[in-house]
């Protein structure tokens, strides 16, 4: 009888849980982490074979941008065949745009990829980061016969696991960092690993895995404010060579119904951006339907984002548009869950 031994890629970005303090300042910066392993001596204990690949430089999440996303997602691709799951360690600050991001370039993804970092470095004692690590090991190697438990780009954070595409940083200094409003966890950690199996996704298996590295970056965030002036509407409208826009509404997608705003809308419209809808609200979704506030916006051609994060929506524009789809077929992708990013 043969047992299987789970083979794991780590995948060390950067983030707090691999920086070091500044003497200088106290700051916390960026680590070279070559020894991930040696620091977490309990990884040894684990029936697993795990490697481990760094960023080099790794960098704080801020500074995360689609290059690095071109990256892991070819680091993925290149290993796919050789290991059985991958845990990507990340900044929390960018994780969900990651996480939302790699969700969209991970075209038929069927092995576990879990991003998870810390809020505390993985040297300071009272440390966040070793739970969430061997965690996040257990939940990308889990699996029933041949196929593993959560095929999906996931956040693992404190005893979560969220649906990557529809996670949200929410709190800057609670070891609790993530929250998916809309959708609920797929699985939780506690002294049993409960796997919520109705709502994880299930790969068809017809097609091949594949990456997707071309994303656009002529995407645009409008957040609306009671105040708003014309001139900035307008200019984040008029920005040259922009292709979508992601306009963060009020309550149930609603916007000022002033002259001035449904025109600069229609005259964008026109010129052929896309502009997509979503609500500033955390939890619930765009219904334009529902006050005079929003139908002028569905009128004028405005898509809705439906229940979609900020994180989701961003990068599945850049991602949309980056395929060189027709604006309809954009606007088709854009009406339907193409990862299980929406509730429709
Ligand atoms: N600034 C850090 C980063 O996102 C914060 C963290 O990792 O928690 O890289």
């Amino acid at each position: 009888m043969t047992f299987y031994r789970p083979n794991i890629l780590i995948i060390y970005t950067g983030g707090t849980i691999g920086m070091v303090r500044n003497s200088k300042n106290g700051s916390l910066k960026p680590f070279p982490f070559n020894h991930i392993l040696d620091e977490i001596p309990e990884l040894g204990r684990f029936n697993h074979q795990i490697t481990s690949h760094t960023f080099n430089p790794p960098i704080d999440s801020s500074n995360i941008d689609p290059e690095q996303w071109v990256k892991l997602a070819e680091i993925i691709k290149t290993n796919y065949k050789i290991f059985d799951g991958f845990v990507v360690l990340h900044g929390t600050d960018t994780m969900a745009y990651s996480a939302s991001a790699l969700s969209f370039m991970l075209e038929n993804l069927d092995k576990p990829v879990i991003f998870t970092g810390s809020q505390l470095p993985i040297g300071s004692i009272r440390t966040d980061a070793k739970e969430n690590l061997i965690s996040a090991i257990e939940l990308a190697s889990a699996r029933k016969g041949n196929t593993p438990n959560v095929p999906e780009v996931c956040i693992f954070f404190q005893n979560k696991l969220y649906r990557g595409n529809r996670t949200s940083k929410f709190n800057a200094e609670e070891f609790k960092a993530f929250q998916s409003y809309n959708f609920p966890a797929l699985a939780e950690v506690g002294v049993h690993i409960r796997y919520n199996t109705p709502f994880i996704h299930i790969p068809d298996g017809r097609n091949k895995f594949n990456i997707h590295t071309k994303l656009s970056t002529d995407v645009a965030l409008l957040k609306l404010f009671p105040g708003i002036s014309e001139k900035v509407v307008e200019s984040v409208l008029n920005i040259s060579e922009l292709q979508a826009v992601v306009l963060e509404t009020y309550g149930s997608g609603n916007a000022p119904n002033h002259r001035w705003f449904i025109e600069q809308i229609k005259k964008a419209l026109d010129r052929g951006l896309v502009i997509l809808n979503i609500t500033q609200c955390a939890e619930g979704k765009v219904e334009m339907g529902m006050y005079e506030t929003g139908i002028e916006l569905e009128k004028a051609g405005v898509v809705s984002g439906y229940d979609m994060t900020t994180e989701a929506a961003v990068t599945k524009l850049m991602y949309l548009f980056g395929k060189k789809m027709s604006r309809n077929e954009i606007i088709m992708d854009l009406n339907r869950s193409i990862r299980g990013e929406i509730t429709i």
